[in-house]
């Protein structure tokens, strides 16, 4: 058996790869183009301004963190340095690792739980005693 990298069918798929890579590259510089051109050089969070080679360091951030959401109106977009992004992500990943410790019950409205204990109804049971009493 022969793996061999200049054999058809690997760099068929090579070739599929490479293109989805070049295709999300392609889509992420026209968005950062169009985001640039529409917000001032400057991060959202700490003001900063970037310049020149600099301008490396300003990244696009999407608001709702969906990257296939890019409003030509720049409305999901906000211009972040890589320090800024880097804390805005860490707050959505610490946001949501508290959700999940919190556990399901309490992003319901109306706990599951509560159900058992009223299936049996503890009234019930007391206006029983207090006629046993009055016996
Ligand atoms: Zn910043
Ligand atoms: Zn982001």
């Amino acid at each position: 058996m022969k793996m061999d990298s200049k054999g058809p069918g690997s760099s068929a798929a090579g070739g599929i790869v490479d293109q989805a890579a070049r295709d999300r590259r392609d889509r992420e510089t026209s968005y950062r183009g169009m985001a640039m051109k529409l917000f001032p050089p400057i991060c959202a969070r700490c003001a900063r301004e970037f310049e020149g080679k600099r301008l490396r360091e300003l990244t696009v951030h999407h608001k709702d963190h969906n990257h296939d959401n890019n409003s030509p109106d720049g409305s999901n977009w906000e211009l972040l340095c890589l320090y800024c992004h880097d804390n805005e992500h860490q707050r959505e990943v610490e946001h949501a690792r508290m959700e999940r410790a919190l556990g399901a019950d309490h992003v319901d409205t109306r706990p599951v739980d509560t159900t058992p204990p009223l299936r049996h109804n503890p009234f019930a049971n007391l206006a029983t005693l207090i006629a046993q009493k009055k016996k």
